[in-house]
């Protein structure tokens, strides 16, 4: 697995130094670009509920700080590292400068299995986790949120203990909260609904009714739930597969997004769904469908597997779904692929929303913050698709160069480089 999760770093660097070429970036700037600012790497000690003490390892990366204070989500997961934390603070950097968003790219990990702590356990770690970087972290440094097994809770505590240690209520210093406790309105379903933003862009592009539109969701959490439940409820599609860390499942008529959800939620999986055949997570990704959306992990979309995928539009959802080799071949087959750093990207941008309102002391309403995300993420998708077609590369070549052209016009800027 170490060597897997290595491959996004390399294939992050790759798509760096392709664009980099086109950007006439120096050997000096190049060589800035490709590793973070700065790492920290911690040991928490936390009290499990057995009476024992166990030690986590976790990392906080601050890729690029030249746009603004960084920002990236915190993943708990067993197999995370800190080459997957690395590249995952690039692709924020460039999500953000992509995006038009006054902040850089961070992101966190902690080599846990939530699956197997308690409630108690995990909030206990999660305070530890902000004890440990705290030094380094802030409204105006650097802003952790959600990522893959942290949720709203987990940012609630994140939130208290971050304010504990300064004395003060900071509710600014993380996003991705309950709205309670100056959460957005919107944030839960901001990066599946941004997404699909950008995959009704696209279909008008390749002139694809999704109304008739079959659509397959490759992780069934709260990205990939949303996306299933938000391409049924907006567009009316018709979504004929999820699949979660278990297995897959298939209707050909059609699932009910909201009523898997409950049969997940009761049951600890997607699978033995009521009516529906049960695929394996490989199979999912070669059905017969007009849109693709991978919601889960990295490295999912391969050079084994890429020429069997018969999607026309791949909507990366998850962060790094496709590796390099993988690309190409969807490329030579010509599928529309949508990049993580365009697709995703309203998280952070509703994240973004987040934090301006805690800093204003403003609230604003679903409809405000969804009119305003769907504005960014069109602007986001024309402009990177008019780059692509004018420039005749690929949608994201053309991402990385408008994103990282951003990056470097600020270092410029500040004398950085
Ligand atoms: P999550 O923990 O809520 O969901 C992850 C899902 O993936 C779970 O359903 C899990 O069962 C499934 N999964 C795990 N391993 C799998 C495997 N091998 N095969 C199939 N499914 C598997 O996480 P999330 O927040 O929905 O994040 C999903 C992806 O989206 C990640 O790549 C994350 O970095 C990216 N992302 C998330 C956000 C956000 O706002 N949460 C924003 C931008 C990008």
């Amino acid at each position: 697995m170490g060597s897997r999760r290595s491959k996004l770093l390399e294939d992050v660097k790759q798509h760096l130094c392709t664009c980099a070429e086109g950007l006439k970036l120096t050997p000096e700037m190049e060589a800035f670009l490709e590793m973070p600012m700065r790492e920290l790497y911690v040991s928490l000690p936390v009290h499990m509920d057995d009476g024992s003490i166990k030690v986590f390892r976790g990392f906080r990366v601050q890729y690029n700080e030249a746009l603004g204070p960084t920002k990236g989500g915190v993943r708990f997961h067993p197999e995370d590292t800190i080459e997957t934390t690395r590249a995952l603070a690039a692709l924020m950097t460039w999500k953000c400068a992509l995006h038009k968003l006054p902040l850089g790219g961070a992101k966190g990990g902690v080599i846990c299995n939530p699956k197997e702590l308690s409630h108690r356990e995990i909030e206990r770690l999660s305070r530890a986790y902000i004890r440990g970087i705290y030094q380094i972290i802030g409204p105006d440094r650097d802003i952790p949120a959600p990522d893959v097994y942290t949720n709203p809770q987990v940012m609630a505590w994140m939130m208290d203990e971050y304010s504990k240690l300064a004395g003060k209520n900071v509710f600014g210093a993380i996003t991705g909260k309950p709205t309670i406790l100056g959460g957005s309105a919107g944030r839960y379903d901001a990066t599946a609904r941004g997404g699909l933003y950008t995959v009704r862009e696209a279909a008008k592009k390749l002139g694809i009714n999704l109304k008739t539109a079959r659509v397959a969701v490759h992780g069934f959490g709260n990205v990939g739930y949303h996306a299933a439940y938000l391409a049924k409820k907006m567009f009316g599609c018709k979504v004929v597969a999820v699949s979660d860390s278990k297995g897959a499942i298939f209707s050909a008529d059609g699932l009910d997004p909201e009523d898997v959800s409950g049969h997940k939620h009761s049951t600890g999986s997607v699978l033995n769904y009521p009516g529906a055949k049960t695929l394996t997570n490989e199979e999912l990704l070669e059905l017969d469908v007009e849109i693709l959306i991978p919601a889960s992990l990295e490295n999912v979309i391969t050079k084994e597997n890429a020429g069997k995928v018969k999607a026309r539009i791949l909507a990366e959802m998850a962060n790094g779904p496709t590796t390099i080799e993988g690309e190409a071949i969807l490329n030579s087959k010509g599928v529309h692929i949508i990049p993580d750093i365009l697709c995703n990207g309203g998280g952070v941008i509703v994240s973004y929303f987040e934090m301006v309102q805690n800093y204003s002391g403003m609230q604003w309403g679903e409809e405000e913050i969804r009119s305003r995300l769907e504005r960014k993420m069109k602007e986001a998708y024309h402009s990177v698709y008019n780059f692509a077609s004018k420039n005749n590369v690929t949608m994201r070549q053309a991402a990385y160069t408008l994103a990282v052209g951003r990056v470097v016009e600020a270092m410029q800027l500040r004398g950085w480089i």
